[in-house]
């Protein structure tokens, strides 16, 4: 007899049930910004991504609401096919003049981008060396290639130069990193690994999903905080989800990567292309970004206040240099329970244990964006300061 499908999904909600590993996401009753609504309940959100408060701005969703007046709901084809539309063409020479590089391709999400690039990009005979912490989405892309993939230790320029001595090809080699990791909050120490991978003629692909619109001028991302956003053998990729509030991915730098990939990336050639709204969205957060540099100060005087009050009341941030701030509970089930309680006083803010985290470092992701008012941050820290102390992460 084969298995039955409800044999199969008991048996798989079991064994996550029993790993404790079982999600229900939170459902929010308001739009997204630095206050919602969580099951009922009014509170200061610090688990968005929306590091800007893009994602509810009104200018944005003005300029969304007239391309969907003018250029219609859907693209109404995957791009090859019929679904390229002008104001698709135009955003992507926004992006690529915005990024400095010489071509830009939008896909439908970060995740599909690093699938669609790193599929298009690797042969068999070519080699990858992966930081050991990179994003599930350049695992997964890794593993629809053929080359040869090794890892290195996380953000380790040293151990990187191991593996890239050790492990000769004649065939391409990539470096893959996050410019900025999303569970710590730390940046990748980009130009001591370019240089490293440099040494052996190697390509460096960084992962911007959390740098874009928080890093270097105006928002440019991580190659341009480390300044090098010309370079030929960087290639950037990241979402328009986070920072640009709104949904996509995107891959820069090299002027022929963009042909490339709208000949090969699979999401591109087999995927319906953004609708207009969509694109009307980021042009507006591309032109907003660089006329109001106030959103990404306003960003990072909330982030360091954010940041050295946590550390005051003696809680340990891991080292974030970004606005993600992971506040470390040790074990799952602390973490857990301290979000709970925090969601009870008001703060909502998402508790991670293994595997999405080492075991013992599990903790609560707190996201700080532009949008929060002190009023905000002060609300949760001292929501913070009680739940810590109940139970025991912090002195009394
Ligand atoms: N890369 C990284 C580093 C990410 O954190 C994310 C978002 N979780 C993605 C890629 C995927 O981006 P998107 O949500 O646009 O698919």
């Amino acid at each position: 007899m084969p298995t039955s499908l409800s044999g199969r999904l008991d048996a798989e909600l079991a064994g996550l049930r029993a790993q404790g590993l079982l999600i229900h996401p939170r459902v929010l009753q308001a739009p997204q910004g630095a206050r919602t609504r969580v099951e009922g309940r009014d509170v200061v959100n610090l688990a968005s991504n929306n590091y800007l408060g893009f994602a509810n701005h009104p200018e944005i969703k003005a300029r969304a609401g007239e391309y969907l007046r003018e250029w219609g709901a859907g693209a109404g084809a995957v791009r090859t096919i019929a679904g390229t539309l002008q104001i698709h063409e135009d955003f992507e020479q926004q992006l690529a003049e915005f990024k400095h590089t010489g071509s830009a391709l939008v896909l439908q999400s970060g995740f599909t981008t690093n699938q669609g690039v790193l599929g298009a990009l690797l042969q068999p005979g070519d080699l990858v060396v992966s930081d050991e912490l990179n994003h599930a989405s350049i695992i997964d892309g890794l593993r629809l290639t053929k080359a040869t993939k090794k890892i290195y230790k996380h953000a380790d320029p040293e151990d990187l130069d191991r593996v890239l001595a050790e492990n000769d090809t004649d065939g391409l080699k990539l470096v893959v990193t996050d410019g900025v990791f999303s569970m710590d909050g730390d940046i990748a120490p980009l130009g001591r690994l370019i240089k490293v991978a440099r040494k052996y003629g190697a390509v460096t692909y960084v992962d911007d999903a959390h740098g874009s619109g928080v890093l270097g001028e105006a928002g440019r991302g991580t190659v341009h905080h480390f300044g090098y956003e010309h370079a030929d053998d960087v290639i950037q990729v990241g979402t328009l989800s986070k920072a640009w509030g709104v949904v996509g991915g995107y891959a820069a730098g090299h002027h022929d990567l963009r042909e490339l990939l709208l000949n090969r990336a699979r999401p591109y050639l087999f995927s319906t292309a953004h609708p207009p709204a969509v694109v009307g969205a980021l042009s507006a957060a591309l032109d907003l970004v660089q006329r109001e540099p106030a959103f990404m100060e306003r960003l990072w005087d909330n982030t360091r206040y954010f940041k050295a009050e946590l550390a005051r009341l003696g809680f340990d941030t891991m080292g974030s240099q970004t606005p993600i701030t992971p506040v470390l509970f040790g074990e799952a089930s602390a973490a857990f329970e301290a979000s709970r309680r925090l969601l009870d006083e008001g703060v909502f803010a998402v508790g991670l244990g293994f595997p999405t985290v080492p075991r013992g470092q599990a903790r609560i992701r707190n996201i700080v964006t532009a949008e929060h008012t002190r009023e905000d941050l002060d609300l949760a820290l001292s929501a913070y300061e009680r739940v810590g102390r109940a139970l025991t992460v912090i002195g009394s």
